[in-house]
């Protein structure tokens, strides 16, 4: 028989839409032999993005890389955010990812489907002319993909912006949410981000399937509610998580946690966009000083003045003496750090987090509980399924402008590692990690589903025009 094969277009600024797609890409090929084309565009690629790919390219997996020319984005609107370039770039992008897929459906072995990004919703115009079957592949919740089916009403319903709303929202399949914690880029209804975002929710409908980095017995809710005949086929095949890194401190990380005791390091990261001014950096290192608790902090440099590139020298960025006080329960690490391997490794008990999904999937799969510090896109979203419907973080106030006081950061810390909520927390996540590995496991939810999209993915013909 063929191997089935098809076509996949990631979205790879950044690391969290790429690391889990690449993982599912490789769970295809390995446990369901396909051979699988990754289209891809240099725009906006940092240094961590070519490892990744190499590595991919040069497994014995049967999978082939191929680059689309060069585009560039005009920034002709001022403070231009990324869900609009993101947007901008794909309709720049669509000519060239349709000559692409033209060419694979009248190879030798041509390709049976195409998945992209759920940004990318603008390529469903390719496979819609070109007959193929498109997937989109979203690196969060299903009750985010609830959100984003409900999205086109919601903004029909309210009109006024999000960011001036005193009031909580529902939404179906998502828990009751103030209408402030929902996602960055809907905030303000006079932006662009606000009017892409509008958009791709409207298109999601059309996808011939949606993959979501989740597993079903996470969020029983939401995938209830996703599974109606009005939505397109749901396929819950989390979590999709990276062990293999390219952190240049992994040994030192790894090792350094070997000598702590079971479960008494608190892990600080912040994923792989967040950038802090120097006045959250010096009151989080307060407060994580004033905890007494240990801590693994991946600290990332902040920006000085009109200045593009980053300070990143450690002790120009911590207060003074910090690293001197802390040095026998604590270590800073610049920029990236092995997390999958941190959240895996015994001694550690507590995750700082961003509520990245990534992230927050990995803390669940290692059963550690969190302490909830959202900063822009979907992770406020995140921190209320975490801290209100799950029950696995500890929530973490914030002032109007997002800044956490030295106070604040000290009081989450101690209750995540030795207060009644911690416990608490812990008891829950332990009992997800559970339901994670199940998951997991050959009969599991996870890999049922993963098993149902490789048929899918594999038996709808494209039907070349
Ligand atoms: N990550 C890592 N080391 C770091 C920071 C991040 O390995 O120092 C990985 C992390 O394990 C996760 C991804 O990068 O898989 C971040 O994704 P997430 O969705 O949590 O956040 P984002 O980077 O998209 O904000």
């Amino acid at each position: 028989m063929e191997k089935p094969h098809i076509a996949i277009f990631p979205l790879s600024v950044g690391m969290g839409h790429l690391l889990p797609l690449a993982e599912f890409v490789k769970r295809l090929c390995e446990f369901h032999g396909f051979s699988i084309t990754l289209i891809i565009s240099k725009w906006m690629w940092t240094s961590q993005q070519p490892p990744l790919l190499q590595r991919l390219a040069s497994s014995a997996l049967d999978i082939r890389i191929t680059e689309i020319p060069h585009i560039t984005v005009d920034e002709d609107e001022p403070d231009m955010k990324i869900e609009t370039k993101v947007s901008k770039f794909v309709l720049k992008a669509k000519p060239h990812i349709e000559e692409v897929l033209l060419q694979l459906s009248h190879s030798s072995s041509p390709i049976s489907a195409f998945i992209t990004d759920f940004f990318c919703t603008d390529l469903l115009d390719v496979t819609t002319k070109l007959k193929m079957a498109s997937y989109l592949f979203v690196p969060s919740s299903a009750s985010f993909v609830c959100f984003m089916f409900h999205l086109p009403k919601l903004v029909s319903e309210i009109n006024v912006s999000f960011k001036d709303a005193d009031f909580e929202v529902e939404i179906p399949g998502h828990p009751l949410i103030p209408a402030r914690d929902l996602l960055t880029p809907v905030q303000d209804r006079s932006t662009s981000a606000f009017k892409w975002m509008v958009h791709h929710a409207s298109r999601f409908k059309e996808a011939s399937g949606i993959l979501i980095n989740t597993f079903a017995e996470l969020e029983e809710e939401a995938m209830k509610t996703l599974s109606t005949p009005a939505t397109p086929s749901i396929y819950p095949i989390g979590p999709l998580m990276c062990t293999e890194t390219d952190a240049p401190d992994e040994s030192s990380c790894l090792k350094w946690l070997d000598e702590q005791p079971p479960s008494s390091v608190l892990f600080v990261a912040f994923g792989s966009g967040a950038i802090f001014s120097r006045e959250q950096i010096i009151d989080l290192a307060i407060g994580l000083e004033a905890s007494s608790h240990r801590f693994l902090w991946v600290l990332r440099g902040y920006k000085s003045g009109d200045s593009s590139s980053l300070e990143t020298d450690i002790s120009q960025l911590l207060p003074e003496g910090f690293q001197s006080r802390t040095m026998d329960r604590g270590l800073v690490v610049l920029n990236w750090a092995p997390q999958v391997r941190i959240l895996s490794h015994l001694s550690t008990g507590g995750f700082l987090s961003h509520c990245g999904w990534n992230s927050t999937l990995e803390s669940v799969s290692h059963g550690v509980p969190m302490i909830g510090w959202p900063l822009f896109a979907e992770q406020r979203m995140n921190k209320v399924i975490l801290v209100r419907q799950i029950q696995v973080a500890i929530d973490l106030k914030m002032e109007s402008t997002g800044f956490v006081r030295r106070e604040e950061v000290e009081r989450a810390v101690r209750e995540l590692m030795e207060g009644e909520e911690g416990s608490k927390a812990r008891k829950k996540m332990k009992e997800l990690k559970d339901k994670a590995k199940l998951a997991m496991m050959e009969e599991g939810s996870t890999m049922k589903a993963t098993a149902d999209a490789a048929t899918d993915l594999s038996q709808r013909p494209s039907l070349n025009p």
